[in-house]
């Protein structure tokens, strides 16, 4: 070895871990699967102050909407390692793989992952003026008039995707689907009743449920939702069984170096229990996760739990995007 080439090695060893330890020097993007405005983007521009905060950097969200919030993740499996590019993402990292025949990503694999944020209930909601005024009505009214329903979602991959899924097989009722690029659209054209139904999180319905703006029905959750006392679980009101509850996480490009995803991590800790954060989450019916689980390992292993838990459902119902 030359003296020049060891010195410059050597160099080298130094600036490396230096750059990781000033990490982050400039704004972070974090992307958003989904349209803005919708629930992915609520928690993802709420999580951006507050972690942005820890990180004492600025967190620019990025709305990457498209495919069922698949067109994101395959962006950020071909962003580079640095820090710079993150990804905030829902339960559809779970659902995906078995949804679509080819995915350009594989969510176990192909990413570092940084940790869970928050779980969230969904709802049932529908337009002002759809007669039903309780789920079990709503249940025996879709059934009568499927022929016109029609039941939004944010595409295939989406969590309203997986609830109307569930739904229509838990009544035994095929709808026709109406798909957006983020549950924000699909509820403006709720309240502006171009479609009838929606299964969305209390994090983008809570506000129009309580200013009466469009029909609740229940919650997907096992029990009630604090914020939303009035709404039965859909399993206590007529589909024994019934439940779905979304949950999100932070990815990072695979590769990204170990100093940086710990840096990531103590910012998401810190950003969780921010008191403004977990207070705007409470208000929208969402519960922020424990420590442990706003970890690498916490993510990875609910991943792969999630995985296991959908993919035969999803086989079983038989629903399949190219
Ligand atoms: N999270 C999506 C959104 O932000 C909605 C969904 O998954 O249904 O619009």
């Amino acid at each position: 070895m030359t003296h020049r080439f060891a010195a410059a090695l050597a160099a080298l060893a130094l600036a490396v871990p230096a750059a990781h330890a000033q990490y982050p020097t400039r704004p972070v993007t974090m992307m958003v699967p989904f349209a803005a405005g919708g629930p992915t983007d609520t928690v993802a521009r709420a999580l951006a102050v507050s972690m942005g905060k820890a990180l004492g950097q600025t967190i620019v969200v990025e709305n990457v909407p498209g495919a069922g919030g698949t067109i994101a993740p395959a962006k950020l499996k071909n962003s580079s390692a640095d820090g710079y590019t993150l990804l905030i993402a829902h339960i559809g990292m779970s659902t995906a793989p078995a949804l679509y025949r080819t995915l350009p990503f594989k969510p176990v694999e192909d990413f570092e992952h940084v940790g869970q944020v928050v779980d969230v209930p969904m709802t049932f909601i529908a337009k002002k003026d759809l007669p039903p005024n309780d789920f079990k009505s709503l249940v025996d009214y879709v059934k009568a008039n499927k022929d016109k329903v029609t039941l939004a979602n944010a595409g295939i991959g989406a969590a309203s995707h997986l609830c109307g899924l569930l739904f229509m097989s838990a009544i035994q009722t095929d709808l026709t689907t109406v798909p957006y690029k983020g549950t924000a659209p699909a509820i403006n054209d709720l309240l502006g009743g171009q479609v009838d139904l929606l299964c969305d999180q209390t994090t983008n319905t809570t506000s129009y449920i309580k200013s009466g703006r469009i029909k609740a029905y229940a919650v997907t959750s096992k029990a009630r939702v604090p914020s939303l006392p009035d709404l039965p679980p859909a399993a206590e009101a007529g589909l024994p069984g019934f439940e779905v509850n979304v949950w999100h996480g932070v990815y990072a490009p695979k590769g990204t170096p170990k100093p940086v995803i710990d840096r990531l991590v103590a910012a998401l800790q810190a950003g969780i229990v921010d008191p403004a954060f977990a207070q705007k989450m409470a208000e929208l019916g969402s519960v922020v996760v424990a420590r442990d689980k706003a970890t690498p390992d916490g993510l990875r292993n609910h991943l792969k739990a999630e995985i296991d838990k959908w993919t035969p459902i999803i086989r079983k119902a038989g629903v399949y995007a190219e």
